[in-house]
């Protein structure tokens, strides 16, 4: 039983949600910090971003290292809702695809009808799957992830939300169907409250955000997919939007360069975060207008 006063422990587990991912993924750290289960592809992120003094460092949780606990490695980072109180927290997963051009490619190697990719599709529509599908009573692999994206407003916007915890502890991560501008605007609107100071809080910070992208180093060089915007503000009025979540974060081959904004075709590994950057920002503005 948690007693008031809390300690800072206790205040941290009450804050701490996460709304996406493993649930064993994530650890407890020092005061303020949390472990994330490693990945090196994520690491070498996180120190390319510190090495270059990238542009976008103000906006990505710090970064303090790989730490071993309990056998296992991780990496060590600010929790980011630590200093807020009951915070209200959204992940936002930018981009107009969530997996890598190797990784369609990979797919398709063995493109073999899988069962569960079948039920995970008649879970979300029973009218996902084709006629042929369903006496077949499977799915291809890439079929499967190309379906995906075009039920949620990923292809469509250039994001999509992954989840929403609330401040009253309500939290809802069923928005894979959430696709037309209209339902992605309620859906911002009951999270910021009608709050028009949040609002413009927000606002600036994505403007400084896309600001950053443009100048970084590290931006142009790199695929950014599966990476997500994380939104927290709390009944102060304090909010803010951190970049996170590196773990397909992919180094383009040296000297080559992403443009983030145009359209993506197979081979040009475009991810389309700039232009899906700013189908939020204005999606936001509609909230506060229409
Ligand atoms: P997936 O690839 O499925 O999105 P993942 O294992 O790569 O998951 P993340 O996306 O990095 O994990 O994080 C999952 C969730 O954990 C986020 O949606 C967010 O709620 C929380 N989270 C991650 N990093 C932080 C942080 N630094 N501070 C606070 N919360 C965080
Ligand atoms: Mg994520
Ligand atoms: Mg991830």
């Amino acid at each position: 039983v948690v007693q008031w006063p809390f300690s800072a422990t206790q205040r941290r587990k009450l804050n701490w949600v996460q709304l996406a991912g493993h649930k064993g993924n994530f650890k407890a750290a020092d005061e303020g910090t949390i472990l994330k289960k490693f990945s090196e592809n994520e690491r070498q992120c996180f120190e390319k971003l510190r090495d270059g003094d990238d542009a976008l460092l103000p906006f990505v949780p710090s970064y303090h290292g790989t730490v071993e606990k309990d056998g296992e490695f991780h990496l060590h980072m600010t929790d980011l809702l630590v200093n807020f109180d009951l915070p209200n927290v959204m992940d936002c997963k930018i981009g107009v695809r969530t997996y890598l051009e190797e990784e369609l490619v990979r797919a398709r190697e063995r493109p073999k009808p899988r069962e569960d990719l079948y039920n995970k599709m008649m879970e979300v529509d029973s009218e996902g799957p084709t006629s042929q599908e369903h006496s077949q009573r499977g799915v291809t692999k890439p079929r499967y992830m190309q379906w995906r994206e075009t039920m949620s407003s990923t292809n469509t916007l250039g994001f999509r939300i992954e989840g929403i915890k609330k401040c009253d502890g309500t939290c809802r991560t069923d928005f894979k169907k959430t696709r037309s501008r209209q339902d992605v605007i309620q859906v911002f609107r009951d999270f910021v409250g009608e709050n028009v100071n949040i609002l413009k809080s927000y606002l600036s910070r994505l403007t400084e955000i896309r600001q950053a992208l443009k100048a970084s180093h590290f931006f142009r060089k790199h695929e950014v997919i599966g990476s997500s915007l994380l939104f927290i503000h709390d009944h102060t009025c304090k909010a803010q939007v951190w970049i996170i979540d590196f773990g397909k974060t992919t180094p383009m081959p040296e000297g080559q360069m992403l443009n983030h904004n145009v359209p993506w075709q197979e081979g040009n590994r475009e991810d389309g975060y700039l232009w899906g950057l700013e189908n939020l920002i204005h999606t936001l503005e509609s909230v506060s207008r229409e």
